[in-house]
């Protein structure tokens, strides 16, 4: 008997000390496959007439802005066709409809472990109001609040996100935008939020490097946005346009195209396309 119960607990040994082998080689199996599957990209996500744009590299994730109240199945099938279950980060670059309107969806259906507000109260009651639900679902639910400051990093991965300009005092809530450069690997996406023409003003004044290759285009294309002087400074290589098919605002105004065609961007449109992704491939960039 005590031999059968050495033996037994041999075999106890040898199986825990597998078990263990094993979980560790599944692990490495699962971390290799978030790590070789996917190059790191930025997708800016078909939202229909808002911004919804998502950042990935090697397993880890952000979403900056998640459109407007209807935007919830096409962000939730670009989530998943990745299998993401949860974001790191959340940032909403300003408080209006069509940029934070799935907001608690994306919170309830996957969850996020940090969410970014831009560091002013709204001045419109209702958008107020929007932000402190949001508030509350995120406290509730664990997400951990932020606050822009200029100069914060947020690193996803490769991707290294510097917030570059966060107006404290704008009055329009367009101008409270939170203005963010993403690198990877020498590949520098600018997102400007819906700041305005007066907003780019004040960044080009304080000698802020808006050098780029990839710009989300403001407010989506509206004349209020993209000077000739930001486009000047910023030299982007392809100028992406969020915004609904046949949207009543007009956007992209013709003026913002026909700027862009004179730099000799390329324009890339949610509304023509669909999702785009920009792939870092080799240390490039490449559109899908
Ligand atoms: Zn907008």
């Amino acid at each position: 008997m005590a031999s059968a119960f050495k033996f037994s607990k041999k075999t106890k040994i040898i199986a825990a000390i597998l078990v263990v082998l094993l979980l560790l080689v599944v692990t490495a199996v699962k971390n290799i496959n978030k790590q070789q599957n996917q190059n790191d990209f930025i997708e800016f996500i078909d939202v229909g007439q808002g911004d919804s744009a998502l950042i990935y590299s090697n397993g880890y994730t952000a979403l900056i802005d998640t459109g407007t109240p209807n935007s919830a199945t096409s962000i939730s099938k670009t989530l998943k066709g990745y299998n993401i279950d949860n974001l790191d980060v959340i940032i909403l670059s300003h408080p209006h409809d069509d940029h934070i309107g799935s907001t608690e969806f994306v919170l309830e259906e996957f969850g996020a472990d940090n969410i970014i507000f831009s560091d002013i109260l709204p001045a419109d009651d209702d958008n107020a109001a929007a932000f402190k639900n949001i508030k509350d679902t995120a406290n509730f639910l664990g997400t951990k609040c932020h606050y822009a400051k200029e100069g914060m990093v947020i690193n996803i991965g490769n991707f290294k996100l510097t917030v570059l300009f966060s107006d404290e005092k704008a009055e329009d809530e367009n101008n409270m935008s939170i203005v963010l450069m993403a690198e990877n690997d020498g590949n520098k996406f600018l997102f400007t939020g819906d700041a305005e023409q007066d907003c780019e003003r004040k960044i080009i004044d304080q000698n802020i490097n808006l050098d780029c290759d990839v710009l989300k285009v403001g407010h989506h294309g509206s004349r209020t946005s993209t000077s000739q002087e930001l486009l000047n400074i910023a030299t982007p290589r392809y100028s992406v346009i969020s915004c609904g098919l046949d949207n009543s605002y007009g956007h992209p105004h013709d003026s913002v195209v026909k700027r862009l065609q004179s730099t000799g961007t390329t324009i890339l449109r949610t509304d023509r396309t669909g999702n785009i992704t920009c792939k870092i491939v080799n240390g490039k960039i490449v559109i899908e």
